[in-house]
């Protein structure tokens, strides 16, 4: 008999929404909130004088202010992130203008990923697990490590079996999850490293922290049953970066305002959703989607998590972001 090939299951990304409250310098400037949240799916915008919404937009689920980051898990993460401790590579993204809430939604989103990936090995002792964690920045196109004690630029490496690698990337064999934690505490710290003297540079760079956990299971016949996946928990650089108006393509070729990652990102995201199997995929065309490759389409699972401040003052970024989460779906 023959052997089937790998099996290509073509999974639809999960799609969430985050409105998160308004803050309080948005409160002390009299801003107003401009999203209603008619049903768990629904996002609509009502401009505060109007008595109705004048626009919806619909996604797996909408969280609104009033939700924890724990229901966002539960609901817009936790499946894609266990599936690691399957064997199938993995990507969540948070994806949404600058403070509108992504870096804390991924330490929420990473902090529960990781109770539940050690629950689960606590309670699957027949199997060997080894965790490991490596984690890099993207700015302007350079990969940093954020776990190295002299980080360099890296180069990204064709290799022909693994696919797209960084060369020289730390990785670290975490011990237990305190010490997971220690070593998330350190990426955190190095990513602020130049956050003053850059301008702007939180809002121009991406991280990228990897888990990646190996399998092993001795079978009765003695024979060992492994597999090896990777959960990428992906902080985006602001959204007002991906957007492409009139008269942008000047600051493109500039580099100021417009981020090849993140605008490649998108593109990428289109075409898998796009459905269309035999379209060319442009992951080749930035670092971020080299380095996501294998974890992004194909066999992979992804979830992207749209973040959004409520504001009225800034409708049009909120409206940009959730018109990239609708091509997504
Ligand atoms: P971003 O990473 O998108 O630039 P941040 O995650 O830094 O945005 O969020 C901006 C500010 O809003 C921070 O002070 C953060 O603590 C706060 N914030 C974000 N999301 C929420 C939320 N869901 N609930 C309460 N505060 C939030
Ligand atoms: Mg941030």
């Amino acid at each position: 008999s023959s052997t089937p090939g790998p099996k290509v299951r073509e999974e639809k990304i999960l799609v969430t929404v985050r409105v998160r409250p308004l803050s309080p310098r948005e409160q002390a400037m009299y801003d107003l909130i401009a999203w209603d949240f008619p049903d768990e799916h629904t996002v609509a915008f009502r401009h505060p004088n109007d008595e109705r919404p004048s626009s919806s937009f619909t996604f797996d689920r909408v969280f609104g202010p009033t939700c924890s980051t724990q229901n966002v898990y539960e609901e817009g993460a936790k499946d894609v992130a266990l599936s690691v401790l399957t064997g199938i590579n993995a990507t969540i993204f948070a994806y949404g203008q600058t403070s509108s809430g992504k870096t804390f939604t991924m330490r929420g989103i990473t902090e529960n990923a990781i109770k539940d990936i050690y629950e689960h090995m606590k309670n699957t002792p027949q199997r060997d697990f080894v965790l490991k964690i490596s984690a890099l920045e993207i700015y302007n196109e350079t990969v940093v490590d954020l776990l190295s004690r002299n980080p360099g630029p890296l180069r990204l490496l064709d290799d022909p079996e693994k696919g797209t690698i960084v060369e020289k990337l730390v990785e670290k064999v975490v011990d237990d999850s305190q010490h997971l934690k220690q070593l998330i505490g350190i990426c955190e710290a190095q990513r602020r490293v130049g956050e003053t003297a850059l301008n702007d540079k939180s809002s121009r760079s991406h991280q990228i922290i990897r888990l990646t956990i190996e399998s092993h299971l001795q079978e009765n016949s003695g024979r060992v049953k492994s597999f090896i996946a990777t959960l990428n928990l992906v902080d985006l650089a602001g959204s007002e970066r991906a957007s492409l108006t009139k008269g942008d393509g000047l600051r493109l070729k500039e580099g100021g305002h417009i981020n090849r990652s993140l605008l490649t990102l998108t593109q990428v995201i289109r075409k898998l959703s796009g459905g269309k199997r035999s379209s060319h995929i442009p992951y080749r065309e930035s670092k971020l989607t080299r380095i996501l490759q294998h974890s992004l389409g194909g066999n992979a699972r992804t979830a992207i998590i749209c973040t959004l401040s409520p504001a009225l003052s800034h409708v049009e970024q909120s409206r940009n972001s959730l018109s990239f989460a609708t091509s997504a779906k």
